[in-house]
This record gives structure tokens, sequence and C-alpha cells, in this order.
């Protein structure tokens, strides 16, 4: 077997940890435990509240079923988890590889509308380091989903950078553009704290419609014509554009490894990010398995970096 590193090395949580609280869209409460899982298996979903043997849903870009509201995933049953990128995110940039995802209900818990306490369950957890080497997926072309000014692509680049960009015609909001490196180590401090947000009218709408039931200003910064509604008002300036950050690094680790490119988007949402993970699959030649850890070795042709045979 090759040597490897820690650094290089899967990981996954060292003990269970448990969470309980509400989802946003259906307002139910549910019970979640993380728990470390095999080498190779990802991260994993299972609904402890359906039959025996239907509740497993793979986090996978393929397992998308809906991204109308926040990121839902289904498997071969129809059994669905829904609000899975805040939760993704977190164990993404915790370097948590393996783990499985327990959870009695439909939906992951809002909690505060961020990354932050997911960030927080998994340091309580610990992870450790399992015996085989970590893999990315390294981008050799340009690829691009998207009409105008609205866009996604990914970038050939020695790098794991977000730059995204929006602007809404709201002016508590308006535009604002930042750029974040996830293989530096500031996502706790820089992006997991970012809550989700919504207008005032379209949450009243989807009220009226029997959605974000379980939304507050405990779980959501909600703008209403240039003003913040929540009493202690924004945690970043720009906290708005570091949540897409955050919901864009959620969406795309259901690439189920980490991404070799530069990530640059505009008004982007849950849509363009899995649009993207399917434009860049659908493409063999844009992509390659890359082994951390391991010397570059392109093949003739160029296109391929070293794929390594298992
Ligand atoms: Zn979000």
């Amino acid at each position: 077997m090759a040597k490897f590193h820690c650094t290089t090395a899967q990981r996954t949580l060292m003990y269970p940890v448990s969470l309980r609280g509400i989802g946003v869209h259906s307002g139910r409460r549910v019970n979640l435990t993380l728990r470390g899982a095999d080498i190779d298996s990802g991260i994993r979903f299972l609904r402890t509240d359906v039959p025996a043997g239907m509740g497993l849903i793979p986090a996978t870009w393929d397992r998308v079923s809906s991204t109308r509201l926040s990121t839902v995933l289904s498997n071969a049953q129809g059994i669905s988890v829904s609000t899975v990128e805040h939760l993704m995110a977190a164990l993404r940039a915790s370097g948590v590889d393996n783990a499985l995802v327990e959870l009695d209900g439909p939906e992951i818990p809002i909690v505060d509308g961020s990354a932050a306490p997911w960030v927080s369950l998994i340091h309580g957890a610990g992870t450790v380091c399992q015996a085989a080497r970590r893999r990315a997926i390294r981008v050799h072309k340009p690829i691009q989903v998207g009409e105008g000014d609205q866009f996604l692509r990914i970038l050939p680049a020695e790098t794991e950078t977000y730059a995204v960009e929006i602007e809404f015609a709201d002016p508590a909001v308006g535009y604002q553009r930042r750029e974040f490196d996830l293989r530096g180590d500031g996502f706790p401090q820089e992006i997991a704290p970012a809550r989700t947000f919504g207008f005032l009218p379209d949450i009243q709408s989807l009220r009226s419609q029997g959605l974000t039931l379980g939304g507050s200003l405990d779980n959501a910064v909600v703008v209403d014509e240039g003003l913040v509604l929540n009493e202690g008002g924004l945690r970043f300036a720009d906290e708005f554009v570091r949540h897409k950050i955050l919901d864009c690094i959620g969406d795309l680790s259901l690439a189920g490894a980490r991404l070799i490119g530069r990530i640059e988007g505009r008004k982007v949402g849950h849509g363009l990010n899995n649009q993207l993970l399917r434009a860049l699959f659908a493409q063999p030649d844009a992509w390659s398995w890359e082994y951390l850890g391991l010397a570059r070795n392109p093949s003739k042709d160029g296109t391929q970096g070293d794929r390594l045979v298992a």
C-alpha cells in the first residue's frame, strides 16, 4: 500500500454527536446524530423514521431532487432529506470525508441559519484520520452554467477559491462581492457564521403556501425595504454574500470530493450550484481524480492528471 500522511488521508468523526432543532421549511422538530463512517463511504444521510432499508441517502450531486428553497436529496425509494447545504459546508470545511448523518425527520435543523453550530458540533466530535488517501477532483477545462449576468463557472487553477458576487434591488443588500480560499483555515470565522436571508414579501408569500413554517428572526436575516429587521443587526456588513459562498461550498461538496479549481459566480443559488456539477460530470475530459500528496503525472494527451487504479 502506498505511504500516506495524515494531512493527505481521509478523515471521519472521532465520537458521535447530536443536535436537536427544527426544519426551517417544514417547521418539524428533528433529532440528528453525526457518526463516524468507513473509508470511501462519503457523507450519507440515514432517515431513522422510515422502514429499515429505505432511509439511506448518499450526499451526492446526482441525488439532488429539488433546489427551489434549499438543496433536497432523494434516494431511489423516494425518501428525501432537505436543507443539507449548511451541514454539508461545515463537514467539507472541517475536512470530514466520511460520516453518517442520522435524523428522524425530513429536514436538517436550521439552528441559527448559519453553519457555525455545525462547525462547533463537528469540533466537539473531533476528527480522526483513516488509512486511505483523500482524493480530489482536478478541473481541466472551464465549465459554465447560467445565462446573462447570472452564472456560475469553475476554471482550472491550483486553488479552491470561491469568488461570488450578488446584486439585489433592496439597498440593505445591494451589490456585494467576496472571495474565499477554502484551503486556508478561515471558514469558522469568516464564512460559517453568515446566516441565510430572505425578503419580507417573499417570506409572507411562502408562508401563505405553507412553506418556511419554521423560519423566524432567530434563524434568518430578514430584510424589508432597506432595513434589516433582526434586533441585533448583521454579523458582517457583507453577511449576505458570505452566506452565498457558504451555500456554494455546501452544494458543491456534493461532488463527493474537494474540487481543485477556481469557482466564480454571480447571482448564484442552489439551482446553479447543482447545474454546475451536472455540467462538469457530463464532460469526462473536463476533470480527473487526483490523490492528494502525490506528484502530478499528466498523461501524454494532457487531459488527465494522476489517475490511480485501486
Ligand atoms: Zn443557505
